[in-house]
């Protein structure tokens, strides 16, 4: 290694010695309740499919079909020759399941963000973004150039105090916030937040990553969830979660959508996803309108594990969603926890800084609808002989 790169090699020894490297698993079976990983069969409960669609035969089926009638490459980028009339009929779709005059997809829900921030507001713009955002919008702010200024997390009163002593320097203004927060599995008080910028005629964009198929009828997220519709000028979502499949969403105003197809960065230079995941994702719609069984049972799971994993003695955080934090403090504890439930045949992961904040170390536990009452059986013997070893339960 050449000398200049002795510096990598330092920061890395410092991840591992503090506890913070991702050592990252390699995975040999689809997505689903259980996972094959060194040849050897564990529970899944850390992946965001939760509904359980990311192996589903009607899914996998529509993909197949797609191949076999689209190839498997998009050819280009899609206004130049990469737009095929599936992603226009999933854009359709999910703009009638969303409640929204129109919508545009993307490559990922991250592409997504870094699409719709910077094409809304530049160089004499102010964002205002709650201070536990998702990477992708962080980013998607900072490319944009506007001010950022971060409100504290979930506070529409320091949102307003933040509008008025912002707003009045700069052009125009964006609120942009998480609809459920990733690793605290909380909820953005959405209804407040509309009410200000409603008041002080300010644009407002959620990224419902987390929402899109967990909140509201049927899985139509967090604005449906709070009866919001036409109050929240934005919303960015993805569908590699709950849809099972892969690729960015941003639904609203028409004019919006139009825009971005103009001006969205990630839309304009880089291929969209393929035929056969947009044929997938259209089948995760039709699943998702034919009935709201997968959405019940998620939370039917949720609801039982997080009550069990509270009678144990964990402390599961403020979470409001299947999103279920195991609270352990500093990083090395959740490495050893998470390594420990590994040996037990329980796959999940323990997440630190910088994802979360130094001192707030957990393990993210992420339930879906695909698994059984015996698969949450094994998770919480797992959990309650690991805690009891590391004295994080009595
Ligand atoms: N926004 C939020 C809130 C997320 O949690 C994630 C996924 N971690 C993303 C965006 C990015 O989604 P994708 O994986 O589709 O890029």
């Amino acid at each position: 290694m050449s000398k200049q790169l002795s510096w990598l090699q330092e920061e890395i020894q410092t991840l591992k010695d503090g506890g913070l490297y991702n050592e990252i698993r390699t995975i040999s079976s689809p997505q689903g309740p259980w996972l094959v990983i060194d040849g050897k069969d564990v529970l899944n409960f850390c992946s965001n499919n939760y509904l359980g669609l990311a192996n589903h035969p009607r899914l996998v089926e529509a993909a197949k079909k797609a191949i076999e009638q689209y190839g498997v490459g998009p050819g280009a980028v899609r206004t130049i020759s990469g737009t095929n009339d599936l992603h226009i009929e999933l854009e359709r779709r999910l703009a009638e399941f969303k409640g929204c005059e129109a919508a545009l997809t993307f490559q990922s829900g991250f592409t997504a963000n870094l699409a719709t921030i910077p094409a809304l507001v530049g160089k004499d713009d102010v964002i205002f973004s709650d201070r536990l955002n998702h990477a992708s919008i962080i980013d998607g702010c900072r490319l944009s150039g506007a001010k950022i200024v971060a409100y504290e997390h979930n506070d529409p009163g320091a949102l307003e105090d933040a509008i008025k002593e912002h707003a009045s320097s700069f052009r125009r203004s964006l609120i942009v916030t998480d609809g459920v927060f990733s690793m605290d599995g909380d909820i953005a008080p959405l209804p407040a937040l509309a009410e200000v910028a409603r008041r002080y005629d300010i644009l407002l964009m959620v990224d419902d990553a987390h929402g899109e198929g967990v909140l509201g009828k049927g899985g139509r997220g967090i604005v449906d969830h709070f009866g919001l519709h036409g109050e929240v000028d934005i919303e960015v979502g993805t569908m590699s979660k709950a849809f099972g499949v892969v690729g960015g969403i941003v639904a609203g105003d028409a004019a919006i959508i139009e825009w971005l197809r103009q001006r969205g960065r990630p839309f304009l230079f880089s291929s969209a996803v393929t035929a056969a995941d947009a044929a997938a994702c259209l089948a995760a719609v039709d699943l998702l309108e034919e009935s709201t069984e997968l959405v019940d049972k998620l939370w039917a799971n949720a609801r039982y594990f997080k009550s069990e994993m509270k009678r144990l003695g964990f402390d599961t955080g403020v979470s409001e969603t299947p999103i279920t934090p195991v609270m352990l403090g500093e990083a090395p504890l959740a490495q050893q926890f998470s390594r420990e439930l590994f040996e037990e045949g329980v796959f999940a992961m323990a997440i630190g800084f910088p994802t979360v904040a130094k001192g707030k170390a957990r393990i993210r536990v992420m339930i879906s609808a695909a698994h059984d009452n015996d698969d949450l059986g094994k998770g919480l013997d797992a959990f309650a002989k690991v805690g009891k070893k590391l004295g994080v339960i009595k």
